[in-house]
């Protein structure tokens, strides 16, 4: 069998330490079968899907053979993104954790080439780059490569995509005949199996970690058939109704991520997006935010969204169907990492079922049809949040200075109605869900709103206007109008647009998204015995 417990393999105290520590007990498939033979001396060429732990796959034995008396160079390892240099390094650093005089160096395109010569002097074992600066600091010699023993191509054929073919040649060139040549790739297509040809000895191992189904089993998929001008409130319904730690939407145009990143900070979310155009620096800082979970969305086109690295993803949404079936398979792939549960939701409009059957068949697996959550479904999943959270306040046992409170309340209302602390918990419940509406869950931040107003940042189009039969001739004031609103609907009075009281009836203005509900609560109401009557203005009445 290929899985391993990492107990089982021939590897250091050191190293095995460091994988506890990691808390890694089994190998993944293509980590069981790549260490053994890379530890050899073996040359490998394997084929694997992303998520399936390549980098400990060639970390794990080429940090065990490292020379720590040599403080040249020994390892290289060429990837395609500065993100996944960096990744990279990152998982490798934890492999060294009880292997001090370990030194591992990221460099790649972006970054100033003088900090990166000054690292290099402080001799580190170990590189990670990209193809083009490896190039660059070969040819000014700050980069001697007659001391390595391992070379590894991550993301191989990513690498050639990105026109990196000619740099790899000379690299591979420039480096020691007799060294370890390792070469991952999640496809093989020609030009891949040349380089293997190429370069690698006769003696190479091929290894194919490709499922029989692409996908990985631990990821449910869905679609939901919805009309394209529906899409995104069928999405705030998937987030509410659901508890999604850290979830990522992809979509196909650049314009399409932006237009819906601001859509749904006006919704509330903690979001941000990821473009292909932004500054690493930038790119960085927006990645560092969603692994610390101080934003929960994040939202990418396919490129933008190349080497994310998050393994607590725990769902996928496709805004949109990718234009290619490959883009699927890595876009869903981004959640249910390392046996972890995950879920991958796609909206589906009009001829995009099409697309979607195509993929079925290139992965297959049958996709399941869901309806959107109903607003129950919505309320039901809050109701349990809000026990959790009970059940956490409970646990912390500092509930007792409250408990007055409570005394108070049940000795006020028994006088005249004999009634329970079961009843009062029910009424707080009651009093909590109320509040509830779309895309304003616990996520809600109507301060960001407000900030987004000040400049600007909304147009009128995100505001709908509501018609009401109550004005000045009810002799009611603007500001008792304003207050009927926010006492009886979700809407905070930050997020109040215009209001214009005429004689018999008034016009407001309030988020798009809220109109569902303040038609739904102010409807049923009385002002002075008359019955309320709310509707959306039309041109008619305006
Ligand atoms: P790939 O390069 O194939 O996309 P990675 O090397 O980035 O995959 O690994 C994916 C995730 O799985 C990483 O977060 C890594 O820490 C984790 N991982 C790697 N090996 C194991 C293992 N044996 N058990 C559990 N998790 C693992
Ligand atoms: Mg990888």
């Amino acid at each position: 069998m290929e899985i391993k417990l990492f107990e089982q393999l021939e590897l250091s105290t050191d190293l095995k330490k460091a994988i506890i520590d990691m808390g890694f007990e089994k190998t993944t498939p293509i980590q069981g079968m790549a260490i053994p033979h890379v530890l050899e001396g073996k040359d490998i060429i394997a084929q694997a899907p992303t998520g399936t732990g390549k980098t400990c796959a060639f970390g794990i034995p080429a940090i065990e053979k490292i020379d720590i008396a040599s403080q040249m160079p020994q390892v290289l390892v060429l990837c395609p993104t500065r993100e996944l240099a960096l990744q990279i390094s990152r998982e490798l650093k934890k492999l060294c954790k009880y292997k001090r005089n370990i030194n591992i160096l990221p460099i790649y395109g972006g970054e100033s080439i003088e900090r990166q010569i000054t690292a290099l002097k402080r001799k580190p074992q170990i590189i990670v780059g990209t193809p083009g600066r490896v190039m660059d600091h070969i040819r000014r010699k700050t980069l001697k490569l007659q001391e390595i023993k391992t070379l590894v191509l991550d993301e191989a054929d990513e690498m050639l995509n990105m026109g990196f073919r000619e740099d790899i040649d000379i690299i591979l060139e420039t480096i020691p005949q007799d060294k370890q040549f390792i070469l991952f790739s999640a496809t093989l297509p020609k030009a891949i199996l040349d380089i293997a040809n190429k370069y690698q000895k006769e003696s190479a191992v091929r290894i194919s970690a490709t499922p029989k189904t692409i996908t990985v089993p631990t990821i449910e998929q869905f679609y939901l058939d919805v009309y394209e001008d529906k899409k995104t409130e069928v999405l705030s319904r998937l987030i509410d109704a659901n508890h999604f730690k850290l979830m990522l939407i992809f979509c196909n145009t650049k314009r399409k991520v932006d237009d819906l990143y601001k859509e749904l900070l006006l919704r509330g979310y903690r979001i941000d997006a990821l473009h292909g155009d932004m500054k690493q620096m930038q790119r960085d800082s927006v990645m560092n935010k969603f692994r610390k979970g101080l934003v929960d969305i994040l939202i990418a086109t396919d490129v933008a969204a190349r080497g994310i690295d998050v393994d607590d993803v725990e769902a996928v949404f496709n805004y949109d169907i990718p234009s290619e079936q490959e883009y699927y398979v890595h876009r869903i792939g981004r959640t249910g990492r390392a046996n972890r549960k995950g879920v991958a939701y796609s909206l589906i409009s009009g001829k995009e079922i099409y697309k979607l059957r195509e993929i079925e068949r290139y992965t297959k697996t049958k996709i399941q049809k869901i309806s959107p959550p109903s607003m129950e479904d919505i309320k039901e999943n809050k109701i349990k949040s809000i026990i959790d959270e009970i059940k956490v306040e409970i646990s912390k046992e500092n509930t007792s200075k409250y408990l007055g409170y409570v005394d108070n309340l049940i000795n006020e209302i028994s006088a005249d109605k004999n009634i329970t602390s079961y009843e009062i918990t029910a009424a707080f419940l009651s009093k909590s869900i109320n509040n509830l509406t779309i895309g304003s869950s616990s996520k809600v931040r109507s301060d960001e709103l407000e900030v987004n107003r000040d400049k600007g940042m909304i147009n009128d189009k995100r505001y709908a206007r509501l018609f009401i039969n109550l004005g000045s001739k009810d002799k009611l004031q603007t500001a008792q109008l304003l207050k009927l609103i926010i006492n009886n609907t979700s809407v905070k009075q930050k997020e109040m647009g215009k209001l214009d009281m005429l004689e018999k009836f008034s016009f407001f203005e309030v988020p798009k998204y809220h109109v569902e509900d303040v038609i739904e609560s102010l409807k049923t109401k009385k002002f002075k015995g008359r019955k309320i009557n709310i509707e959306v203005a039309n041109k008619k009445n305006r």
